[in-house]
């Protein structure tokens, strides 16, 4: 039997993390399942061997399997490895920073036709409000395979919806080309009357 997806999609301070975990939590408490938490290595937030929300009230933060993000096949091996240590099945995994995973949709979908439920949490739009990594293609699957869409929701300074991630280097908000990877950039969810992207060509 093919599993489901559960996808969680936002900007930033979205809790994305919080509700990722929070599921993952459900599942093994209530469900009883195996649940394996997956931090691809470009995920920075947490310690290493962690995944952890931003959020201090929210949803703490729980141990997970770090992998190269650039190649998240080699996950299946470590998922064989587990289900021969805790003899049975991983009934579902979790995927946090799904916008920074290579193969994203090829690798979920490899996954739910294998028959595990997969819960992925991701930004949706890059600091450009462009679509981020392969997140917005996932929602395919959701509606090929079954599961859900969540969009996080997020709020600005100003008290409106947030849809798009205000990314600051220096203090400054960041221009259109400045690099992908900045040591000490900062984020905000902004509303798109607040949102401003210095040098934007259109
Ligand atoms: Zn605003």
């Amino acid at each position: 039997m093919q599993g489901k997806l559960e996808l969680m999609m936002g900007p930033m301070r979205s809790n994305k993390t919080a509700e990722l975990l929070r599921r993952a939590d459900m599942r093994r408490q209530y469900a009883k399942q195996f649940v394996l938490v997956l931090k691809p290595s470009d995920d920075t937030k947490g310690g290493p061997g962690v995944v952890e929300s931003r959020n201090p009230n929210g949803g703490g933060k729980m141990s997970a399997l770090e992998f190269n993000s650039t190649n998240p096949w080699e996950v299946l091996r470590l998922i064989r490895d587990k289900e021969q240590e805790i003899g049975k099945r991983v009934e579902c995994l979790a995927i946090d920073e799904g916008q920074f995973v290579s193969d994203l949709f090829a690798f979920t979908r490899h996954l739910l036709d294998a028959g595990h439920d997969v819960l992925v949490a991701g930004l949706d739009l890059d600091f450009r409000a462009m679509p981020f990594g392969e997140m917005l293609n996932l929602t395919w699957l959701v509606n090929a395979y079954g599961g859900s869409i969540t969009e996080c929701m997020a709020y600005c300074n100003c008290g409106a919806r947030a849809l798009y991630s205000q990314r600051f280097i220096d203090g400054k908000p960041a221009p259109y080309d400045s690099p992908i990877k900045v040591p000490g950039d900062s984020y905000e969810p902004r509303c798109s009357d607040h949102f401003v992207l210095p040098g934007k060509p259109r």
